[in-house]
């Protein structure tokens, strides 16, 4: 499948990576939208929340709990921060493997959109 993220995941194109357990992945985003921006994606491929079933959402809470445990490592979790996830087109989603966007380290705008 010619996904970035699962190339990503497999070592065949390089990342920073910040955690790795059995089925989650962490890695620094390419181009930050704030000081401390980091990805988590599963490991099995879902292009997006559209694609989340009874059978696959055990990741997302998994992923929820990499989440909180990566903004206290990262010293981000008493100041505050977002987890967020665009699904499709109107979202502005560029990459078709469901990842959550762990941004802080500085006051994020209160617009969502
Ligand atoms: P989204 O727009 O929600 O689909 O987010 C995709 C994110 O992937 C963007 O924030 C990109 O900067 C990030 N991204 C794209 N390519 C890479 C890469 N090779 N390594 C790390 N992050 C990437
Ligand atoms: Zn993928």
């Amino acid at each position: 499948m010619d996904c970035l993220f699962c190339k990503i995941i497999n070592g065949e194109i390089p990342s920073k990576k910040v955690y790795e357990d059995d089925s989650v992945y962490a890695f620094y985003d390419i181009a930050p939208m704030a000081p401390v921006h980091v990805l988590i994606v599963p490991k099995t491929h879902i292009a997006s929340v559209n694609e989340v079933t009874a059978e696959n959402s055990a990741v997302i809470s998994h992923i929820y709990e990499v989440a909180a445990k990566l903004a206290k490592e990262l010293g981000i979790a008493d100041e505050g921060y977002r987890v967020v996830t665009n699904c499709g087109a109107n979202a502005g989603q560029t990459v078709f493997h469901l990842h959550f966007h762990l941004l802080g380290g500085t006051k994020l705008k209160v617009e969502m959109c």
